[in-house]
């Protein structure tokens, strides 16, 4: 008995961002695990079992999972967002790269959700319109060294930037020192995104520029994006402004250069 194990990305929050794919996923799951406050967010479903954890978790819940399909179970972990991007997918291979042998034979599906940065990116316009990376700002996995020289590669390099994880009471510095470091590479003028709870209630959105960027802002439910040098600020008459990044780079487009809608 090989069991099935779906990882499934919830999206940003609000019910409309579920994909279908990840609402049918849910339904057919007889386990459901996941953190509370995400496991709260899936609609109820008779029969089916719920097993909520700490968020801090991520490995003893997946071999968890992992454990319960294994014995043939239809189970399903969820996450918010996308499953891949700073969540739970990876935790699930991780576990059966280093666990029993029986877990590679699962029916392991990721079910893809919508990321927080492409949420907020939306709500604004298009600031993820050319080349950019997203960077935790966590430094629970990887050392602050390694965020700052990947911080300055990505701005030196022109990529917009994508911070998850910016702030949290445990980490209460770590986004001021990153505006710190981009200001060096950075014009004033290029703008920063907050984006707080995106798509859930209380919802907040603040367009600044990095010269201004108030590290108090964010917290652990913020994504924030950094323009590049090229990233424009399009204001507009009784609306919000457009914040964009054009498609057409500091370089003249070459002849060959596809042309896509
Ligand atoms: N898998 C998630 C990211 C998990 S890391 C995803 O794809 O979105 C957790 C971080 O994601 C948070 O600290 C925050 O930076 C960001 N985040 C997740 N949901 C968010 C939302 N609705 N609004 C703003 N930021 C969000």
């Amino acid at each position: 008995m090989s069991g099935h194990l779906r990882v499934i990305g919830l999206g940003p929050g609000a019910p409309e961002q579920i994909t279908p794919q990840a609402s049918v996923a849910l339904a057919e799951a007889d386990a459901l695990y996941g953190y509370g406050p995400y496991l709260n967010r899936v609609p109820a479903r008779p029969g089916q079992t719920r097993h909520a954890s700490d968020n801090r978790e991520e490995g003893v819940r997946a071999a968890a999972a992992l454990r319960h399909a294994a014995q043939g179970g239809r189970v399903a972990i969820v996450s918010g967002g996308d499953p891949g991007v700073f969540a739970m997918a990876a935790a699930v291979c991780a576990e059966i790269e280093t666990g029993p042998s029986a877990w590679r034979e699962i029916d392991l599906e990721v079910v893809p959700g919508i990321t927080a940065m492409l949420a907020l990116a939306a709500r604004v316009g298009a600031p993820l319109g050319h080349d950019f990376c997203a960077i935790s700002l966590s430094d629970n996995l990887k050392s602050w060294d390694v965020i700052e020289r990947r911080l300055d590669a990505a701005a030196n390099a022109g990529f917009v930037i994508s911070l998850y994880n910016p702030a949290s009471r445990a980490r209460p510095w770590q986004l001021g020192q990153a505006f710190a470091r981009l200001r060096a590479h950075l014009p004033d003028q290029t703008p920063v995104i907050f984006g707080r709870a995106v798509g859930r209630v209380g919802e907040h959105v603040q367009i600044t520029t990095i010269a201004e960027a108030n590290p108090a802002g964010a917290d652990m439910a913020t994504v924030v994006i950094v323009g590049s040098a090229q990233t424009r600020i399009v204001g507009r008459p009784g609306r919000a402004p457009l914040v964009y990044t054009p498609r057409i780079g500091e370089q003249e487009p070459r002849m060959d250069q596809e042309a896509t809608a």
